[in-house]
């Protein structure tokens, strides 16, 4: 599955564009991308998710951008993790060495 596939299968409208309002938003490498890579549907989840962690791989906010998502509990990819990987880290308390995946 490609971009202009995902993007096709996206009705303007769909989902608000929620990242133009946010701090680091004027430098992230998915400014203009498809939110359908971001916020996709089950049956096009892996597909679209690996395509998003490909933009999020070079984005010059991806810290920025993780710590935002961690803390406000956001949906679906940011700086290239999943709501699971984020709720891991979120688990994870100071101090105590991670788990291993
Ligand atoms: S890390 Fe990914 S989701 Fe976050 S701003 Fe950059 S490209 Fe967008």
């Amino acid at each position: 599955m490609n971009v202009q596939f995902v993007d096709a299968l996206m009705q303007p409208g769909d989902i608000p564009d929620v990242t133009e309002s946010l701090p680091f938003a004027r430098n992230a490498a998915c400014a203009g991308a498809p939110l359908g890579l971001f916020f996709p549907d089950k049956d096009q989840a892996h597909a679209a998710i690996e395509q998003a962690r490909t933009l999020c791989r070079d984005c010059p906010v991806q810290a920025d951008c993780l710590a935002w998502a961690v803390t406000h509990n956001e949906q679906g990819v940011w700086a290239g993790t999943t709501e699971q990987q984020r709720r891991a880290i979120r688990s994870q308390k100071p101090g105590r060495p991670a788990k291993a995946a």
